[in-house]
């Protein structure tokens, strides 16, 4: 089955307009803006079945059919290329690599919902993408090949902190202010960037549109293995092959792990995965023939999220690593919310007593409680984040944290009682 949203994990394209148009580019474009009002596209979209790739896995349609009856002559797609979660790399990868199918579909997007005004949201520090998309963008506003139709595209640098993934938080930093998530009601739908309504979709979930809305919504669906269709999936650093994959969903885990990753680089077995992100609750081997899609994911305690897989090895000590993310989600915490401060907080504190042979199963106790007091407490979904993975972790590594109790985790050393958590990268 060849790849619909990048040539091959192997190849890097020519980014350029005359190679994208050589093969086809900007033709499901003219297609649609001939052929296909906003309402039909909408009703491809949902035929299609595409969920949003930016974590959330928001069904497509639904947001773009609120957007479309949305009223006013002005109205913002912004397409969410700020790209913090840990280890993903997809977004950055299209825009330095596949710029002009990015292009199309943002113009796709924008037809589907009848918005006036694009704005590519990129993260600064990922300069080649900046650049990349921005080379692309003054090419097609220069070519007669691609009409417009009167859409205003832009691009806008936003900064490398993580909570600038939300939303709403985005909206502020579009606008000058800090990153802060906003209250919700009334969402970015009804009043977002200067108070019109504004759609945010990933990166990712737009470049799918040329192809489904084309070739159509069966054969999109085809692509997957239980008829989902395909998403990028970005493998770590850990796997004989790392890197970003197009994979059908629905695909068995093992074989990601194994057939598509190579193992682990180091030849050891894995012990556990994240699917989908920080965020994402453990997996263990047991789990490893299920299918990769957002909905068996959830149902075994995890998410698919932005496809980012994580796997660890049975070297790695997992209170160390559990302990670093909890530190993550407490530096990303904005600090609005006084329950999620102190549940974020809270948690990087029990991981580090723990770390330091000063934890027990008393103090680890206190986890349950803390997410009892935080829930439904947050702007934002923040406080969800280190819920799963720390309950999960709990669960499944028991032995391991009791290993760090009784002073003789054998992966930090034997009796070492103080082991800092190693840091994610936080900005
Ligand atoms: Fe900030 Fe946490 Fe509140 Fe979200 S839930 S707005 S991250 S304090």
């Amino acid at each position: 089955m060849p790849n619909i949203l990048i040539e091959s994990e192997n190849i890097l394209p020519d980014p350029s307009l005359s190679a994208y148009l050589r093969v086809g580019g900007y033709q499901a474009w003219t297609y649609a803006r001939a052929n296909m009002p906003a309402r039909q596209a909408i009703v491809a979209i949902e035929k299609a079945g595409l969920t949003g790739k930016g974590g959330a896995g928001f069904p497509t349609h639904k947001k773009m059919r609120l957007m479309l009856a949305q009223p006013g002559e002005k109205k913002f797609l912004i397409v969410n290329g700020s790209e913090h979660e840990p280890g993903s790399l997809k977004d950055r990868f299209l825009l330095e690599h596949y710029p002009h199918k990015v292009l199309e579909g943002a113009l796709l997007a924008a037809h589907a919902v009848e918005a006036s005004d694009v704005v590519l949201a990129i993260n600064e520090a990922s300069i080649a993408a900046v650049s990349g998309f921005r080379r692309a963008l003054i090419e097609a506003q220069d070519d007669p090949a691609v009409d417009f139709a009167g859409i205003a595209v832009t691009v806008q640098t936003v900064p490398d902190i993580y909570i600038v993934g939300e939303e709403s938080a985005l909206l502020e930093v579009l606008e000058g202010k800090k990153p802060l998530p906003r209250r919700k009601p009334p969402f970015p739908i009804e009043r977002g960037l200067h108070e019109l309504p504004t759609l945010i979709q990933n990166v990712e979930t737009v470049v799918h549109l040329p192809f489904i809305l084309t070739a159509g919504a069966q054969a999109y669906r085809a692509l997957g293995v239980d008829g989902n269709g395909v998403t990028l999936c970005t493998l770590g650093a850990e796997f004989v092959r790392s890197g970003i994959f197009e994979i059908p969903l629905g695909t068995p885990i093992s074989e990601i792990l194994y057939d598509w990753g190579g193992g682990l680089r180091d030849g050891s077995q894995i012990k556990a995965i994240q699917p989908g992100g920080p965020s994402a609750g453990f997996l263990p081997p047991a789990s490893f023939d299920l299918p990769l899609d957002a909905q068996t994911l959830a149902a075994h305690g995890s998410a698919l999220g932005c496809a980012v897989i994580r796997a660890y090895s049975d070297k790695d000590c997992m209170v160390r690593e559990i302990g670093e993310i909890m530190h993550f989600f407490a530096h990303g915490c904005c600090g609005q919310c006084p329950r999620c401060r102190m549940e974020t907080n809270m948690f990087d504190t029990i991981l580090r007593q723990t770390l330091s042979g000063k934890g027990s199963w008393k103090l680890l106790d206190q986890v349950d409680k803390l997410i009892e007091l935080a829930k439904g407490a947050g702007i934002c979904t923040l406080i969800n984040m280190p819920v799963a993975p720390l309950k999960s972790g709990l669960a499944i590594f028991r032995d391991e944290f009791q290993a760090h109790i009784d002073h003789a985790c054998p992966r930090c050393g034997v009796g070492s009682p103080s082991v800092e958590p190693a840091r994610l990268s936080v900005a």
